[in-house]
């Protein structure tokens, strides 16, 4: 037999891989943890920023809710947390809403124009009993206990042996645990930033510390505060190195420049800045401004400044026409909508609407008096909201009346949103690991 008809015998071989689109989600990663947007030690993400060059960097992303799970549900389906409603009854403990199985998703979309998709997961929020899993053919979940979790470079080793296994191409959602708490790097990374550094606090931190902290009974110094955060640094660091693992696979493989790319986070988290400790309690800047990087054939790097939320990253997996790429493409277009987040794990649900230059931040449950209060805060030309609000005799105010006239057009009402499908966390396991992190007591679902 000739060569050459060995080769028409057996395309398979000689045939180009199908396009992949990715979504790296690192849980908890701040935007100004890397080292291109103000990192507070040196090279905090070398990877990060590589892939930077090669991407559009929105530097003035906003997570769409203050914790994993709401958070995530957006990024999948591109609906805001009071339409998905995958997220904590109000008042409750462990009642939590669950995915409806007719909102399409990254993964369904995938599947009706006949591609795989694959996920890696490692945070309990994320179990499958939540409903995300739901179309993807391969639904890797390895939960996170208090103490230790699946590292990022061994999910990153899973997802590249899918690719491996997947020359049609399709979509692969990557998330990677480390950022959150515990703090606790992995033997590579551990002392890099921290080992001169003074302190009085253990990392990682044990579940008794984590609660002292979040709840405010507890306050360490600021010594401690910045070991803390330059621990936090530490698994910013761990994630970066397997970033640029992936990134570099992707490419030994011949499957980057045709791959849509697309890296974020869920939230960040707060280190005091506003006198509280994590995510959950807050929707301010530390813990939901967020990286969002975008690569893609053919888009040309650059930064856009343009305040977004995690709603844009759905239509960049699924649907190359929408005009959510324009926006992307285009840094001085004016933004389809003001970004947009609403949800808080452990207080009265929070909402807020981010412009270009002004926040406000309402809660949306009245207080005794049955009225609900909203405050504006400005923003400064580097995208950071101040830490007082404007007094209310202030002109900008009429600013204010126009965000809220936003949220009743968009949300009908003012309500605190009501989980669809509500039930407590039945899988035993994922009701033990959510309860070792401090997030819930109790099934309490009437
Ligand atoms: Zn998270």
């Amino acid at each position: 037999m000739t060569p050459l008809l060995l080769a028409l015998l057996t395309p398979s071989c000689t045939s180009k891989p199908e396009p992949l689109v990715v979504l790296v989600v690192i849980d908890t990663l701040r935007a100004d943890a890397l080292s291109f947007s103000g990192a507070p030690v040196p090279d905090a993400s070398p990877a990060m920023a590589s892939l930077k060059d090669e991407s559009v960097w929105m530097s003035r992303a906003y997570a769409s809710s203050s914790w994993t799970l709401p958070a995530t549900t957006t990024l999948l389906t591109g609906l805001h947390p009071w339409q998905h409603r995958v997220v904590r009854q109000a008042g409750t403990s462990g009642c939590f809403g669950r995915l409806r199985e007719d909102i399409p998703t990254a993964a369904s979309v995938a599947k009706q124009r006949g591609q795989r998709s694959a996920a890696f997961i490692n945070n309990a929020f994320l179990a499958p009993e939540f409903g995300l899993h739901l179309s993807f053919d391969v639904y890797d979940f390895h939960g996170a206990e208090q103490v230790g979790h699946r590292t990022a470079m061994e999910t990153v080793t899973k997802a590249l042996a899918w690719v491996d296994e997947s020359p049609e191409g399709g979509l692969l959602v990557v998330h990677i645990m480390e950022p959150h708490t515990d703090y606790d790097p992995g033997p590579t990374w551990l002392g890099h930033y921290t080992a001169e550094m003074p302190h009085t606090v253990d990392i990682p931190i044990g579940g008794y510390t984590h609660n002292l902290w979040t709840s405010g009974q507890v306050v360490p110094s600021d010594q401690d505060k910045a070991y803390v955060r330059a621990a936090y640094q530490e698994e910013v660091r761990a994630s970066d190195e397997a970033v640029g693992v992936l990134v570099q696979g992707l490419k030994d493989r011949g499957r980057w420049e045709e791959a849509t790319f697309v890296l974020t986070s869920d939230h960040g988290e707060a280190f005091w800045e506003r006198g509280v400790f994590e995510h959950g309690a807050t929707l301010m800047d530390e813990v939901t401004r967020v990286p969002l990087l975008i690569k893609a054939p053919g888009l040309a790097p650059g930064e856009n400044n343009r305040a977004v939320d995690g709603t844009i990253v759905f239509p960049l997996l699924v649907d190359p026409e929408s005009e959510t790429w324009a926006q992307v493409r285009d840094a001085t277009a004016e933004p389809l909508r003001p970004a947009l987040m609403q949800g808080t794990l452990y207080s009265n649900q929070q909402i807020s609407v981010v412009t270009q230059d002004h926040r406000l931040l309402a809660d949306l449950s009245p207080k005794a008096d049955g009225q609900r209060y909203a405050n504006l805060f400005p923003i400064d030309s580097t995208g950071s909201t101040a830490l007082q609000p404007l007094p209310a005799n202030h002109p900008d105010q009429s600013i204010a009346q126009a965000s809220i006239q936003l949220l009743k057009d968009l949300r009908g009402d003012a309500n605190p949103t009501v989980p669809t499908n509500p039930q407590g966390v039945e899988n035993a396991d994922v009701f033990q690991k959510l309860r070792a992190q401090g997030y819930l007591d109790g099934n309490d679902c009437n």
